[in-house]
């Protein structure tokens, strides 16, 4: 069998064979949990100049019944090789459309926003403006709340299903945020011809923003981009008091990182907020 070739021998490779092997394993793993309650969501707050929380950020996270808790970094990959992306995207939406609309119907909480991540494979499904459409009439909350969180990638794969989707969905009333911004190959033409309103600052950019000249070029053009294009800006992954400052003096006042609050439960985010009132 050895000389069957290059194909045969990859398969035979050992280190490979378990590779593919775990990876099936985790993939039957996320089936098994979606149908029970091994995924959760966790809100991370998303904070203005005076640090007020506005909103959150909903993050899945995902207790596996044999492994513990596994990182979005491991699961998400898999889910979306899978195509399991689209019934547990559509889960975590419904999951942070619920809560928003909980949140709202609670006495003395300030009107909040959540934004969702979405990948490309579930916003290429057939039925993603209808889910979306969906989850926002079975939950009630008021669509200018949610924000859908969307990478450059999405922007240019398919551009006229892009901007089909995205103008259905404007006209409903959803905001959409530009994840990620700066890592991509996001033609700048496209922003202006979709309806982003907000683009969110990486986090590679902002850890070294004191140090790297580089980074906080990157930075302030990102903000002067966003000012030129009327859009929103948020900054994620601010640590320090000093890389807060740092992206206020250059215009950019909205943040979400671990200096605000990290990612945490529904009902700890809800007392944060509460707290900011007392
Ligand atoms: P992301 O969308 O860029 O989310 C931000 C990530 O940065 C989160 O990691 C968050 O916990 C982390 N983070 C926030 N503030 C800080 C900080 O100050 N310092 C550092 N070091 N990290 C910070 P997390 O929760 O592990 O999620 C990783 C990625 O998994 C997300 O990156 C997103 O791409 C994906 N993901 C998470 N939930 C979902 C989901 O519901 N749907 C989809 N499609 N993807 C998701
Ligand atoms: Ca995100
Ligand atoms: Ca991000
Ligand atoms: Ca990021």
């Amino acid at each position: 069998a050895k000389k069957d070739g290059r194909n045969t021998m990859r398969f035979f490779d050992p280190g490979m064979a378990s590779d593919v092997s775990h990876r099936l394993a985790l993939e039957e793993e996320i089936r098994t949990s979606l149908g029970t309650s091994g995924f959760s969501m966790h809100y991370q707050p998303q904070v203005d100049v005076q640090g007020r929380i506005t909103g959150a950020e909903a993050l899945l996270r995902w207790n596996s019944p044999k492994r513990g808790a596994i990182g979005p970094s491991v699961f998400i990959p898999i889910a979306e090789a899978s195509g399991l992306i689209v019934p547990l995207g559509r889960w975590a939406l419904h999951t942070a459309c619920a809560q928003l609309a909980c949140w709202k119907s609670q006495p003395g909480l300030r009107d909040l926003t959540v934004s969702v991540n979405v990948s490309i494979r579930q916003f290429r499904e057939r039925s993603f403006v209808q889910d979306v459409v969906d989850t926002v009439s079975d939950t009630g909350v008021s669509p200018s709340k949610l924000k859908l969180e969307l990478t450059e990638t999405v922007l240019i794969d398919d551009v006229d299903d892009t901007i089909e989707k995205m103008r259905q969905l404007k006209e409903l009333g959803v905001n959409f945020s530009l994840d990620d911004f700066g890592t991509g190959y996001s033609s700048l033409s496209y922003l202006k011809r979709l309806p982003i309103n907000q683009l969110k600052i990486d986090r590679s950019f902002v850890r070294d923003i004191l140090t790297n000249p580089n980074d906080a070029s990157i930075a302030r053009s990102i903000v002067a981009l966003s000012q030129a294009l009327g859009l929103g800006i948020i900054a994620e992954g601010v640590e320090t008091e000093e890389q807060r400052n740092f992206l206020a003096e250059i215009g950019c006042s909205f943040y979400q990182g671990y200096l605000f609050g990290r990612p945490m439960e529904a009902a700890s985010f809800e007392r944060s907020v509460r707290a900011q009132d007392d």
